[in-house]
This record gives C-alpha cells, sequence and structure tokens, in this order.
C-alpha cells in the first residue's frame, strides 16, 4: 500500500522526460494476485469507512469529522501532495454548512377584535433564523396583500414591508415566492388546498435541512390550509376572492385584505464546516489538463426508526466503496508509469444533503474547471460480481470521452448495460453538479449496470442500516477499478486525448 519508498528517483524528481522513459516502472499487474490485492485493500478501507464508530460519517458529527483526515492521511501515505492549491489548507477544502430544524411555529389570523390562532393541523411556519416574527393588517403599518396566483411583480416595491398571501400552484410555488420575498415581503403565506398538502410541506421543509450557509435566505415562510384560512376571512368572500383570482385569468390585481395576521416561528440552527478532501498526482506535463476523479465520503448518520436495533447508516456501498476505490486508484495509478496531465483526488463532503461539497469545489476550484479534460464519479461501487455488465451514467454526452470508455470496456470483455437505467441516477450524484458546468463526468460502476443488480439494493439496503461492509463482493468493483485505471492512463496522455475544445 506504502508506494512512496518504492520509487524514491521519481519522489526526488527527474532531469528529463526521455530519461523518466527509460526508468518508469511497469504499470502495476492486473492478473488474478492482483485482483485479490485490490479486493482486499477495497475490503479493508470499507470496513473501516463504515464502521459502526464513525456512526454513519454524517458531517457535522464526530463520526463525519473523524472521516476527513483519516482519507487526508491515506493520501499522504500513498504519496499524493495536496491538491487544494491554497498553502493556507492543505489538503482540506472548507465547506461552510448550516443546518436548520425548525422548532415552534405560530399563525394568528383574526378581523376586528377577535384573534385566533390557527391549529396546527391547519398551519405551518418556517425560518431559517433562530427566530423570525412579522404582523401584517390594520394598525400595523405592514399591509396583507393577497396576490392570487401572481408573483406581485406588478406592483412594484409596494410590497416592501407586507406581508404576502399567494395561493398556491404546484410547480411555480418556489419562484413566486421567490418573487415575493425578492420585492422586500416580510413574510409569504400559502394557503394550501387541505391537510394533505400541509402535511407534504411539513415533510418537505419540517425535517431539518443542511445547506450551504452562503444559499440562506432569510425567509418566513407560512402555510395555511384553505379551510382555515376561508374561516378566518369569512367564507363568501374567499369565495369571491378566489374566483376574481382564478387560475386561468391573467391581469388580477393585487389587492389588501382587511386581515390582521402574526406568524412567529425559531428554528434550532447550527453553522459549521465540513471539508472536501483534495490530494493530486502531478503530471509530467503541467497545464496541458487534468483529470478529476472524485468520490463522496459521507452518508447520512442514524437513519433507521428510533428504538430499532441497529440504526446506524453504516455507508458501506453508499459511499465507502467510491473513497476506497478512489485510494487505491491513486495507489495504482501512483505505482504504474508516471502520467503526464495532473490528476486530482477529491474526496467530497455533504453530497447525501444535495451535493454541497461538490458546489463548493465548483464555486472554488483549486485548478481552473475548463483544464479538467474528464472527471470520474466513484458512487456505489462495490456490488455487483466480476463480469457484470458496465453502467454510465453521463455518458453519450461527450464523443471523445465515450469513444475511450467503449474501447476500454470492449478491451475488458465486459459491456456496457442498460443506459436508460444508469440515467435514471443521473441528477443523484455528485457528477451532475460537474455536468451543469461543462466538465464531461461520467460515473462508470457495475451497480448501475442492470437492474438484477441495482434494484434489491435499492429495495433492502440503499440508506438503510443493512448498508453494511459484511458480505460485499468486489469481483465487480475490483473490473471497474482496472477499468477506471485504462480510461485514465490514456485520457491523462495529451497525446492520446486532446484538451477540451
Ligand atoms: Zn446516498
Amino acid at each position: 500500500m506504502r508506494l512512496v519508498s518504492r520509487f524514491p528517483l521519481l519522489v526526488a524528481g527527474l532531469a528529463s522526460l526521455l530519461l523518466a522513459a527509460c526508468i518508469q516502472p511497469p504499470n502495476p499487474s492486473t492478473g488474478p494476485a492482483a485482483r485479490e490485492e485490490i479486493a482486499a485493500r477495497m475490503r479493508a478501507d470499507v470496513e473501516e469507512l463504515s464502521r459502526d464508530e464513525r456512526m454513519g460519517r454524517q458531517p457535522g458529527t464526530p463520526g463525519g469529522r473523524g472521516t476527513f483526515p483519516w482519507i487526508e492521511q491515506r493520501m499522504i501515505e500513498i504519496g499524493l501532495e495536496s491538491g487544494t492549491g491554497d498553502p493556507g489548507s492543505t489538503w482540506r477544502q472548507p465547506v461552510e454548512l448550516l443546518a436548520i430544524d425548525p422548532d415552534s411555529s405560530k399563525l394568528t389570523l383574526g378581523q376586528g377584535r377577535s384573534r385566533l390562532v390557527v391549529p396546527e393541523s391547519d398551519a405551518a411556519v418556517f425560518t431559517p433564523r433562530r427566530r423570525a416574527l412579522a404582523v401584517g393588517g390594520p394598525g400595523t403599518g405592514a399591509p396583507v396583500v393577497f396576490v392570487g396566483y401572481g408573483d406581485g411583480l406588478v406592483l412594484g416595491d409596494a410590497l416592501a414591508g407586507a406581508v404576502a398571501v399567494m395561493l398556491a400552484d404546484p410547480g411555480r410555488d418556489v419562484a413566486r415566492r421567490e418573487a415575493l420575498f425578492g420585492q422586500n415581503a416580510t413574510a409569504v403565506l400559502t394557503v394550501v388546498p387541505d391537510g394533505d398538502a400541509l402535511a407534504a410541506v411539513r415533510a418537505r421543509e419540517g425535517g431539518g435541512k443542511l445547506i450551504l450557509a452562503a444559499d440562506e435566505q432569510d425567509h418566513l415562510a407560512a402555510y395555511i390550509t384553505e379551510q382555515a384560512f376561508a374561516r378566518a376571512l369569512g367564507g363568501r368572500r374567499w369565495q369571491k376572492l378566489k374566483a376574481d383570482a382564478g387560475k386561468e385569468k391573467t391581469g388580477f390585481a393585487p389587492l389588501e385584505l382587511n386581515l390582521a395576521i402574526g406568524i412567529d416561528a425559531t428554528s434550532d440552527r447550527r453553522e459549521f464546516t465540513s471539508q472536501n478532501v483534495i490530494g493530486k498526482l502531478a503530471g509530467t506535463q503541467p497545464g496541458s489538463g487534468a483529470v478529476l476523479v472524485l468520490a463522496h465520503w459521507d452518508h447520512i448518520g442514524e437513519c433507521d426508526a428510533p428504538g430499532a436495533a441497529d440504526r446506524i447508516c453504516n455507508g458501506a456501498v453508499d459511499n465507502a466503496s467510491g473513497i476506497a476505490m478512489l485510494l487505491e486508484l491513486a495507489r495504482r495509478l501512483k505505482a504504474g508509469a508516471r502520467l503526464e496531465r495532473d490528476v486530482y483526488f477529491l474526496a467530497t463532503t455533504a453530497e447525501e444533503p444535495g451535493l454541497l461539497g461538490i458546489r463548493t469545489f465548483i464555486e472554488t476550484p483549486p485548478l481552473p474547471l475548463e483544464s479538467i479534460v474528464a472527471a470520474f464519479n466513484l458512487d456505489m461501487m462495490a456490488l455487483a460480481p466480476a463480469g457484470s455488465p458496465i453502467g454510465v451514467i453521463g455518458g453519450g454526452r461527450d464523443r471523445a470521452l465515450d469513444a475511450v470508455i467503449a474501447a476500454a470496456v470492449t478491451q475488458s470483455g465486459r459491456r456496457i448495460g442498460d443506459q436508460d437505467l444508469a440515467d435514471s441516477f443521473l441528477q443523484r450524484q455528485d457528477g451532475w453538479a460537474l455536468l451543469q458546468v461543462g466538465v464531461p463526468t461520467v460515473l462508470m460502476s457495475s451497480t448501475f449496470g442492470s437492474r438484477g443488480i441495482l434494484d434489491p439494493f435499492i429495495a433492502s439496503r440503499y440508506h438503510k442500516s443493512a448498508d453494511e461492509a459484511a458480505g460485499i463482493d468486489y469481483g465487480g468493483a475490483v473490473d471497474d477499478l482496472l477499468l477506471h485505471e485504462t480510461v485514465i492512463r490514456q485520457i491523462a496522455d495529451p497525446a492520446r486525448y486532446p484538451p477540451r475544445p
């Protein structure tokens, strides 16, 4: 595993490429003994990363905080150099996160002197702040403005300081609420059709969230069932309002309601820093572009129901296996003939809550994103037996990359599996964020090559305490690792793979 000291000449640096070519070590073997070694090293790393003591590697928990230094240590042992490009923060790229857990909420409505606290079964309020408060209506100086199915943009800046009331219109609500807050409404009350719709909002917003601190929006968002809102306003008045607003009509003019509203919510908040870990294997031709290999190290913590005998979601397949493969790839690429292009190894945090770590990498990349000729995401890499078809998530988007992959797959005697199946996972992995900014990125894994392999895992182990290291077959993982090695060796060579146009 420790390959650094075996090649002291390479570490010392060489006078010329010619000389380097003469004494290049042979690429590591791919024979049966090598396959067994690869499987053994991956198994050891998967077992280490998915130990119960790591408590499911959730960012911001002791288990998460213990994991990125472990990865960093392995990268150092392997002989990589720091890939952060930041002497002030070697190996680690800080990812600033904010955990928001809704705590309490209260919505009060009334007309004239009567005030009514809307029962929890009919209302919910959410804020990212510790406490947020808004009042509106007669005598408060803040109007309550009903915008119907609109977004209030016709009002210009008249919404500033107002409480806006909008009718739910699934599919458009997020953008409309955004627009209302954009006009400086202090709060937005959304009228949803019924209790089921409110329960859906609660399921989406109420369970706590992890976001990038930079994405925090100071929004006080309230929801009420139509029935409860009609009761507060008066049934007839409500029916007329709703008819006037008319979903299909255009040009409905927002109007002020003679209604007093009090909105109050609190949240538990915690800001903390997690880390991406970035190592680099420097090539012989710096400046000729780079290859990026990435895998997320985080998982979802304790996820099974309280009271269950085992609540820890160990994330052995998802994604200890990806980190194990990233490390093993680094070992083998480091041990073999020196590559021309730089290869970056990125272990991302906070993939599970929404590709947050990779977004930070993209926003503050240690190398120009345009210089990345191709990226390989490793996610859920150990499930299939040897010889299984390989799924290529993100394939079919870059002809040059597709051609290299297709040739390597054929050469290995395997075949590419169900492309539709693979692509149904396109947006659920870090590679998606890279594709959005134009970096050609694939996720090649025999896990996604056939339903026969994937479906039973999704049904019984995915994001459950049963995703444990015991019993994993590393045959497919070894196939996939060797395929990555072949593909990356070619792509790292400017003579065999062009820079991005
Ligand atoms: Zn996952």
